[in-house]
């Protein structure tokens, strides 16, 4: 597939008068064919402040729709959008702006101070100033051109988990296969609701949040930001259908006051992913009536590879699921064999969806496939005998100890099925006798008591010894990117540090 139409005007042509995009609070709503003429103003404004194609269009904003009519201007003007993170520091800002060299950085009012510090890097424009220009450019009302389904459509720098950020191309041949493979797990259509809230930086903020459901024809409700009370008050209500989240999502919402009396029941559809959800955070929300699904994927996979069906969620706990639609998966071993049923080995995806590589980068990817176009995901995974799939852990975050093979993820599951504990976080570190050992940080629940001790014991009840962490610290927090994964990186320095070495 090498081209299709301009999906945001075909979808106009559609669906007119639905709503794609509606602001909570003020209520403020975009429809389809107001989206259409928006992108149309926008792409004449892009082209009279001297933008051409190929130039790179920055971004930096909390979500608003204004953020999709960009995204879908840059498709129709062939430029290169690149959403930025806006948490980041000037200082953490600059070399992804020398990466990818933007011409224009438009933001809104609330990044206003930190776009005005990269000023000399590059133009700026707030939102305000932009939709001015918007007015008084000449609009952009030819019919637009296919687009071309392999170009870049947008970047998105990874979150950073492992360190330093690389931007990830998207196409809109990956926007199609993603949407195809959503729409087929959740059955999303036109009617469906979802809400916008997870950082538009990631992927999961357009690709899981927005771009399937624009293309059904479904409506999207934004808020700039997570926070706990509106979301809790949405999924309470009766409007939103759809709902994807991250673990540490869930968990702000378990903790809520109003979770334990919730009633649920509007959402039908219930998606989490980007990170391992622990058991217990599942199990209370199967009380609450909602079943969650475990996906997985990563920004270079579009992103979901994964998504748990519903019908069998409850039965699978800890499962991502089978392969989606348009996903092709291999596990194998360190020499890329295939492994036998049943046994571990590295996660390789293939398919429309996944990304043609890295921006300006082409020693990462190269690394980043295998032979056969397979993407290598750098995550241990396993099927069972139903072809349900489980991730074992992320192969860099494995550690030996005394010879055996320990997997975080799995010590870190056993931590949180003690009550005290809200959340963990497992490490290997050097270890004089066994090579490396495990160090636990743990999160304490709100008023709950355990020391490291009682932990330890409680690990050893459902580990092997060889498992069972060193050291466990308490700690209040964890050091987490802007989707809500604990920093392992960051955390490894601080331990590091903290031994002197
Ligand atoms: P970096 O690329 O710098 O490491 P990152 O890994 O956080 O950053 P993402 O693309 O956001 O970048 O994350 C993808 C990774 O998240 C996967 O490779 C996998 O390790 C993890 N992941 C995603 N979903 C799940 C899940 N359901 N269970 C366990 N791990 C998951």
């Amino acid at each position: 597939m090498k081209t299709v139409p301009d999906l945001c005007r075909r979808r106009a042509e559609l669906s007119p008068d639905a709503v794609a995009f509606e602001t909570v609070g003020s209520g403020e709503t975009l429809t389809f064919a107001a989206m259409d003429a928006a992108v149309g103003r926008a792409v004449g404004a892009l082209a009279d402040l001297g933008l051409v194609e190929g130039d790179r269009l920055a971004v930096l904003c909390h979500n608003d729709p204004a953020f999709f009519v960009l995204l879908f201007a840059a498709a129709r003007a062939r430029l290169v959008f690149v959403p930025l993170n806006w948490r980041l520091t000037p200082a953490e800002l600059v070399p992804i702006l020398d990466d990818c060299s933007p011409k224009l950085l438009i933001c809104d009012a609330a990044h206003a101070d930190l776009a005005e510090s990269l000023s000399g890097r590059v133009a700026v424009l707030t939102f305000d100033r932009f939709h001015a220009r918007c007015a008084v450019a000449p609009v952009s009302d030819a019919r637009p051109a296919a687009w071309d389904t392999e170009r870049p459509w947008y970047l998105l720098y990874t979150s950073g988990t492992t360190g330093k950020p690389k931007a990830v191309i998207q196409t809109a041949g990956m926007a199609l296969a993603n949407a195809v493979n959503i729409q087929q797990a959740t059955g999303m259509g036109a009617a469906d609701v979802t809400l916008n809230f997870l950082p538009l930086f990631h992927t999961a903020g357009i690709n899981l949040h927005a771009l399937p459901l624009f293309i059904a024809g479904g409506r999207s409700l934004v808020i700039p930001k997570f926070d706990a009370d509106t979301v809790m008050t949405l999924l309470t209500g009766t409007r939103i259908s759809l709902f994807f989240g991250v673990p540490a999502v869930y968990q702000a919402l378990s903790l809520h006051p109003a979770f334990a009396q919730a009633d649920l029941g509007a959402v039908r559809h219930w998606g989490c992913g980007g990170a391992p959800i622990a058991e217990p955070l599942l199990r209370a929300f199967l009380a609450r009536g909602a079943t969650v699904c475990n996906g997985m994927g990563m920004t270079e996979t579009g992103p979901t590879v994964f998504l748990m069906d519903p019908r069998e969620a409850a039965a699978k706990i800890g499962s991502v699921g089978r392969p989606q639609i348009l996903a092709e998966v291999r596990l194998v071993d360190l020499e890329d064999r295939d492994v036998a049923a049943g046994e571990a080995g590295e996660l390789l995806f293939r398919g429309p969806g996944i990304t043609p590589g890295y921006w300006n980068n082409p020693d990462a990817t190269a690394r980043a496939f295998a032979p056969g176009g397979w993407l290598r995901s750098g995550d241990i995974g396993r099927m069972d005998a139903d072809g349900c799939y489980f991730v074992v852990d992320r192969i860099k975050d494995m550690f030996i100890s005394g010879g055996e093979n320990v997997y975080p993820a799995e010590v870190e599951a056993a931590l949180h099925a003690h009550p005290a504990v809200l959340d963990v976080a497992v490490l290997g570190v050097p270890d004089a006798r066994w090579g490396e050992a495990g160090h636990a940080l743990v999160v304490l629940r709100p008023g709950a008591e355990a020391d490291p001790d009682s932990l330890r014991v409680h690990a050893r009840e459902r580990l092997a010894g060889y498992k069972v962490p060193r050291d466990i610290t308490i700690v209040t927090d964890f050091p987490r990117t802007a989707a809500g994964k604990i920093q392992k990186h960051v955390l490894r320095e601080l331990l590091a540090r903290g031994r002197g070495d």
